[in-house]
């Protein structure tokens, strides 16, 4: 199977990551992908009274691995695995236009949009002011925001762990489910059809429910009823990541995952190089 990992993060970018470039790829080479991506944090107002560890230092990231790029599509039998040089934006409703800025003046194969605060909150931090409503009244406004950061972000690919609120609430089943925000999940739905953007399924959000919500593998999987109406409103593509900050991170409940969403219809992953998409299929 032609598997690319899509979103990954490395020590020195990102500071919450502890794995170096050559260990990821070298676990990559372990692991048989067709391709891999990093994709460091790029989240600009954050802790705005000191100096932003958050923010990646973009020209010298490009600088530094523009060049080691090798595109998937081009890989022989033989050949290392792939490897693609993408960004994980921060959107807040303050910073679109840098961004998109950015996206355009620097050659990433493609950039993640992500949404990590709340009203500037952190949700790992700050669980207590965040986390005060029910998850029906709540979860709405998480997708709307991320419906926003993805209308902004309109050139941004790949839309990442839409239930990434889902891990911290104090609650114990928090699972993010299509009922939770019906009409916020459609609208989502709606703004990336037009903008031809992919949905990530975040292995992260997975293993999170798992090890401090008490869900089985099973119960943790995305709940159908999302990926479904996903499917409905013209989603064909789903992106699997690992979303590794460390090298034990890489490949968890991939496999799992994959053959999940498999079960419910879906039969190709994609990626994307130079901003084109590029689809394989599944194969278990
Ligand atoms: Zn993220
Ligand atoms: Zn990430």
């Amino acid at each position: 199977m032609k598997f690319v990992e899509t979103h990954n993060h490395l020590t020195g970018w990102s500071p919450d990551a502890k794995q170096t470039f050559e260990e990821l790829e070298s676990i990559s080479i372990e692991r048989g992908l067709h391709g891999f991506a990093i994709s460091d944090h790029h989240d600009l107002d954050v802790f705005s009274t000191e100096k932003n560890l958050w923010e990646v230092d973009v020209p010298s990231y490009v600088e530094t691995y523009y060049d080691r790029r090798r595109m998937p599509s081009k890989r022989n039998a033989g050949d290392k695995p792939g490897f693609l040089l993408s960004l994980e934006f921060g959107w807040t409703p303050d910073n679109g236009a840098q961004l998109r800025e950015l996206d355009e003046q620097y050659p990433f194969d493609y950039t993640i949009v992500a949404v990590h605060f709340y009203d500037g909150l952190d949700p790992y931090f700050h669980r207590e002011e965040i986390y005060t409503e029910s998850f029906g009244e709540f979860y709405p406004r998480i997708i709307d925001m991320i419906e926003q950061s993805a209308r902004e972000l309109s050139c941004s690919r790949i839309v990442a762990h839409y239930d990434f609120f889902s891990r911290y609430a104090p609650l114990v089943k928090s699972k993010m489910l299509y009922r939770h925000a019906p009409d916020s999940f459609d609208r989502l739905f709606r703004t990336m059809r037009a903008n031809e953007q992919i949905l990530e399924i975040n292995t992260g959000t997975i293993s999170a429910l798992i090890r401090h919500k008490g869900y089985t593998l099973e119960e943790a999987m995305p709940d159908p009823e999302v990926l479904n109406r996903y499917r409905e409103f013209g989603g064909r593509f789903l992106t699997v990541a690992s979303d590794a900050h460390r090298v034990e991170q890489n490949g968890r409940y991939v496999m799992e995952t994959i053959a999940y969403l498999n079960s419910l219809g879906f039969e190709e992953f994609a990626w994307f190089e130079e901003r084109k998409l590029h689809f394989s299929r599944i194969v278990l």
